[in-house]
Order: structure tokens, then sequence, then C-alpha cells
């Protein structure tokens, strides 16, 4: 029972870098958050340690009376906090539970309607490569070319062209709300059954700042890790009727033993973001997502040809075009790295340039929300990449990094660790 430091010093100086990494940096990937304390503390237990095959009250292993307990909390409150019928926590991740949705919707050979990757949507929503594509018919709906939302009138064309059996709500990249009754009507019109994928605007669903898709899809998916700020899992939501059937396709359809430490952990998160502080923190994050969304889109950025996409933001990120600027998505990720801000450069719809360098980059809010920031310090981050955008290769790195260390130094993140 030696400590970390002892049995293995290399993991334990990757622990502490991280850790140094996480706090004297500013984190806007739109995907990541900070999880509280306690559920470190849930999530690095003895939890570890336990077999739970099966369900509560009916596993396949013995000693599990504390681990259903656990179990039954995650669902309980999950379930609260959505409105669902039923609820599925053993998901390991979001693929995980998408490959469980569609495992328990349709066979392989099916086909599935989802948002193109291109234009913002999920490997596990139809990529050729992934699951999806490999064992499913995948057609896609995308942006429309001037205004980049999404246009329920061609989402209805595409449906009506391909009749797909299954209709994907949900992105990875997409500033907009969704508009689920619409796409309800139309799964009706063509038969096919409705998922939503929430996993990036769970938390905001939760916090009443998004409108929710459990009451008009068949099933809906999410992380906890993103919005929701919880353990890096997946959860399921769906109605009683296809409850049996989301079940089995978690277990045993695609996964063995739950992970009863992560379980656990949900069991916090969905505790936590029952409270007014999470729906503080959230309103915090979309106010923030705003601020930056606003700063981009002022004349000094504009002039070095760079837009947001859709004009705006109703959610957690903004989505930087970068096609007219003189950096790219590697170059603008690669600077705002050296002045100590953290973001993921993603394609943008039509993106002349390949996926590993694109023209966009995407900035989330969830992480510094979490940290505490408000309205002011979004400004100053704003400000901050707005500099930096515009300045491209002439900007003044050692500056915006003494900006950035005011911030962090000014929202210490884990003091306790
Ligand atoms: N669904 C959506 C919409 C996502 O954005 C993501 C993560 O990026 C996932 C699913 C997959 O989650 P995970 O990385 O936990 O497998």
């Amino acid at each position: 029972n030696a400590p970390l430091a002892q049995v293995d010093p290399e993991i334990a100086a990757v622990l502490d870098g991280e850790l140094t990494r996480q706090r004297d940096t500013l984190e806007m990937i739109a995907s990541e958050n900070f999880v509280p304390a306690a559920v470190l503390e849930a999530q690095g237990s003895v939890l570890t340690n336990k077999y739970a095959e099966g369900y509560p009250g009916k596993r396949y292993y013995g000693g599990c009376e504390q681990v259903d307990i656990a179990e039954n909390l995650a669902k309980d409150r999950a379930r609260a906090l959505f409105g669902a019928e039923h609820v599925n926590v053993q998901p390991h991740s979001g693929a995980q539970a998408n490959a469980a949705v569609l495992h328990a919707l349709i066979r392989p050979g099916d086909r599935i309607l989802g948002l193109e990757l291109a234009h913002g949507g999920h490997l596990t929503h139809g990529m050729k490569i992934n699951f999806s594509g490999r064992l499913y018919d995948v057609a896609g709906y995308g942006v429309d070319p001037t205004t980049y939302r999404i246009d329920m009138e061609a989402v209805r064309k595409a449906a009506l062209e391909h009749r797909p059996d299954v209709i994907i709500a949900g992105w990875s990249a997409y500033p907009r709300q969704l508009d689920f009754p619409a796409f309800r009507e139309i799964a009706d019109e063509v038969g096919a059954k409705l998922w939503v994928d929430m996993a990036h605007f769970a938390g905001l669903v939760a916090a009443g700042l998004h409108p929710s898709p459990v009451p008009h899809a068949d099933v809906t998916s999410s992380t906890v890790h993103k919005t929701i700020g919880g353990p890096r899992s997946g959860f399921i939501l769906t109605r009683e009727e296809y409850a049996k059937k989301i079940d089995s396709a978690v277990f045993p359809g695609q996964q063995g033993g739950p992970l009863m430490h992560v379980v656990a952990a949900k069991a916090v998160a969905f505790k936590i973001a029952a409270s007014e502080g999470f729906k503080e923190r959230q309103e915090r994050t979309v106010r923030g997502a705003r601020i930056i969304a606003d700063r981009l889109a002022q004349a000094d950025v504009a002039d070095a040809g760079i837009s947001v996409l859709t004009g705006g933001t109703d959610v957690h990120l903004t989505l930087v075009d970068l096609r007219d600027s003189q950096l790219d998505g590697q170059q603008a990720e690669d600077l705002l790295h050296d002045a100590g801000i953290t973001v993921n450069r993603n394609a943008v719809p039509f993106d002349p340039r390949p996926p590993r360098v694109t023209s966009g980059l995407r900035i989330g809010t969830p992480a510094l929300a979490t940290r505490g920031f408000g309205d002011a310090e979004f400004t100053e981050v704003a400000d901050i990449i707005a500099t930096a955008l515009k300045d491209g290769a002439t900007a003044d790195v050692d500056a915006l990094a003494a900006r950035v260390a005011k911030l962090t130094a000014d929202f210490p993140l884990y003091p306790n660790l």
C-alpha cells in the first residue's frame, strides 16, 4: 500500500504535471470540464474493485449490496433530473452509449440519418470507419450553406429521400439549439425512430436553459463529462417501451461489468446537477459563450478575415470560421496554446482544409464557468482570444500569456489537492 509516488514515480509525475497544466492554463475545449473533488473521491475509490454484471437486484455476482445502492441512486437522480421514464447509467462512455442505442433500436444494415461529421456531427452518428458507419447504412443532412444552421425543411427532404430507420439529432460542434418537436414530426412522417444525442448540451438541459429532448425522443443518450461536469462516461434515457431493449443492448450487448466507481461518481454528479449552484454555473457558461461570440464578431476581428459561425451562440460554445484568415485551425490552436489557452481546431462546414488542419476553432466555456468565471473574466478571455487571432503571427504572445496568468492566479483550481 505504498503511495503512487513510490510505486510508480513516472506516473505520479504525469499526475502532478497534468494538475499543474490544468491550474496554469485556461481550459476552453468545449467537451471538457473540471469534476468536483467529491466526484474525484467517488471515482478514485474501492468501488473499482467490484464486478457487478447485471442490474441492481439482478446481478451475476455476489456482494453487490453496496454498489446496488450507488447504481439505484444514480438512476433515480438521472430520471428525476431529466424527467425520463427509464435510465441506464452503465455505459462506459458516450460512444458506448451510442453503440447500445443503435444496437437496441435497429439491426445491422438498417439506415440511419444524422448530421454530417464535417458539419458538426459525431463519429458515432455514421462516420465511415466508426462502428456506426460499418454496421449501418448511413445517410446525412448538413447545415444550410448560407446560415450554417440546420434547416428543418432540408432535414425533412433528406428523411423523405432516404427513409431512415433512425433519425439522429445531436452534435459535437454546433452553436445553436435543436428543434426537437420538428425532428419528432419528421421521424413520425417517415416512420423512423428519433434518437437525440445530447452529450454536449445535457448540462444546459438539466439547468432548464435548453429545451429538453426527452419528451420528444424515443431514446436520448449523453455523456456525463461535458456540460454536466461529472466523470468521463455515458448514460441513456428512454421511455418504458424501450427500457428492456436498451438495458440488454448495454449489458450484455455492448459491455461486461459496469465501472461501479464511475457509476457512483455519476450519482454524485447528478445530485450536484439538481442544485441551484449548478444552474447558476450553466447560466455563466452560456453567457460566457455569448460574450466570446460577440467579441469575435466585432469589426477589428472581422477585418482580419475571422467570423463567428451563425453569427453567435445559444449554447456553451462558439465556432470560429478562419477560412479567410491568415491562420488555419492548427496555427490558431497553437497560437492560443502558446498564450496559455487550450482550444481545439475544428472543421467548419464546407472546409477546404483537411481534417488534421481545418479552418476553424471550437471554443467552449464550461470548464472556465466551473472554475468560477463570470462576465468580467469571460470579457477579458474574449479579448485575449480576439487579440491573438487578429494579430496572428505578429501577436505579442508574452503579453497575452501574462493576462492569462493573472486570470488563472485569481481563480485557483483544486486548491486542496
Ligand atoms: N456524442 C457526442 C455528440 C459527442 O460530442 C461525443 C464526444 O465527443 C460523444 C458522443 C462520445 O463520447 P465519448 O468520448 O465519451 O465516447
